[in-house]
């Protein structure tokens, strides 16, 4: 395990500065903030609402044009929802944007659970990974996400 630094080179703020997120590969994270309760359009036992507060969703990019193509796709307002976590971008406010070039989510979402981090909907973002709880979680404070910077 990587000691305890930032899993990222720096952060990005939504909006033209998007366009200088790094083209590689990798994994990114995006930190929401959540004014309003969101009731996610999925069925679930225990129900599917995200709670006000702040949380970070962490993807990867292997497609063409990497971490800024996928945040791009993310942040823009007139996509068709294709994930989950689409319908909660719907109603967030993107505070920043993490990005980890040669990244591994799944790592990230070890790193940050050691840290505080929980996840409120097993599975929300994750349904195309086995080992996390989720790729949402809920965070005390963008502190802990960008590792204190
Ligand atoms: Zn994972």
């Amino acid at each position: 395990m990587r000691p305890c630094v930032p899993l990222c080179e720096r952060t990005y703020q939504p909006g033209p500065d998007a366009r200088a997120l790094p083209a590689e590969a990798g994994a990114y994270a995006l930190v929401l903030t959540i004014a309003e309760s969101v009731q996610l359009p999925v069925p679930r036992p225990n129900g599917c609402t995200l709670s006000p507060g702040l949380y970070v969703y962490l993807g990867n990019a292997r497609g063409p044009g990497g971490i800024a193509a996928r945040v791009r796709r993310h942040l823009r307002p007139d996509k068709r929802p294709r994930w989950h976590v689409d319908h909660v971008l719907a109603r967030a406010e993107v505070r920043c944007v993490l990005g980890w070039p040669g990244g591994e989510e799944c790592a990230w979402q070890r790193w940050l659970s050691e840290r505080g981090a929980s996840a409120p909907v097993k599975g929300l973002g994750s349904s195309d990974c086995r080992r996390c709880p989720a790729h949402l979680l809920a965070v005390p404070d963008v502190a802990t996400v960008t590792g204190g910077r």
